[in-house]
């Protein structure tokens, strides 16, 4: 079979008393969603399916920022962002603000592949996701404690946003992202998740899925100038993700991480922060589910 690879994140930024106390239920979410993908791909399925596929799991998990789970803003609404990218063909779909839709990141594919436009937003993404029957459900689906705790505490981070990178077996790449956004945010906030070539980008040589601070990964233009770096300076992959996290214009001191997988299978991993939730299996099958800053699958010692 030809090569193979998958890497998946569920968000950068500071760690907090909520991620150690489920340390264990996040590892056994991104290992479970890692390993569907994965096997997916052995059966053949494209990249785009594989990525759509894999961040509908992690949007229907409520530990994860995305789908349920959603972080909320400052009106205490769910809004979500997401977005979709074939890197064989560079076709991409995005979606923004959108309310009631299980899934977003189908919502995005649906543009991508159902309207001649990359990105809808609001009410004009509702309709769309009726008009296809994707699954709605009723507000308060989306909304968990934890998100309710952090908008009292007037937390500011999204902890937990969602995507995911592939290679199939044909050679071809693609990337996926999805996020409720950053808890108390002013109502109708965009953030990088649903901005092709911030938080979702994909070529014929690699594709990347970013989280963290989205007004930083905006302005970084952060997933697209990984693609650069690797065709204009000839780097590697995992040496583009670390010059770009290195090097990303911080005004606003924020929290940035990125996934990446190349044409080869290499996967790529780099984040600036106390943790990225992560997963990989390379075009080796080895794999890594990690949080923090070293190892696989053991709690470091702290
Ligand atoms: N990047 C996401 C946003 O700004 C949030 C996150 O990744 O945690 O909407």
């Amino acid at each position: 079979m030809n090569k193979i690879a998958i890497a998946i994140h569920g968000g950068a930024g500071q760690n907090s008393e909520f991620i150690e106390a489920n340390y264990d239920a996040y590892l056994e979410g991104l290992k479970a969603a890692l390993e569907q993908g994965y096997a997916l791909l052995q059966k053949g399925s494209s990249a785009l399916d594989v990525v759509e596929a894999t961040v509908r799991i992690l949007e229907d998990n409520p530990l994860f920022n995305a789908g349920k789970g959603s972080a909320l803003n400052s009106n205490g609404k769910v809004e979500m962002d997401a977005a979709i990218m074939d890197g064989k063909s560079h076709a991409a779909g995005a979606v923004s603000m959108v309310t009631q839709v299980k899934n977003p990141i189908s919502l995005a594919r649906k543009v991508m592949s159902n309207t001649k436009h990359v990105h809808i937003a609001g009410y004009g993404a509702l309709e769309l996701a009726k008009l296809n029957q994707l699954e709605l459900m009723p507000e308060d689906y989306f909304i968990v404690e934890r998100q309710i705790n952090d908008l009292k505490e007037e937390k500011s981070y999204g902890h937990g946003t969602v995507g995911c990178v592939a290679l199939d077996a044909s050679g071809h790449l693609a990337s996926a992202t999805s996020t409720g956004g950053i808890s108390n945010s002013l109502p109708g906030r965009v953030g990088d998740s649903c901005m092709i070539g911030a938080g979702c980008y994909a070529n014929t040589q690699c594709a990347s899925s970013c989280t963290g601070d989205g007004e930083l990964i905006i302005i970084n233009v952060i997933a697209h100038r990984v693609a650069l770096l690797m065709e204009l300076k000839g780097m590697p992959l995992q040496a583009a993700c670390d010059n770009v996290i290195r090097n990303i214009d911080n005004p606003i001191n924020g929290d940035v991480g990125m996934i990446s997988v190349d044409v080869d299978g290499n996967i790529g991993f780099s984040f600036n922060c106390d943790r990225m939730h992560r997963a990989g299996i390379d075009h080796s099958g080895n794999m890594v589910v990690d949080i923090y800053e070293k190892g696989s699958m053991l709690r470091p010692d702290k």
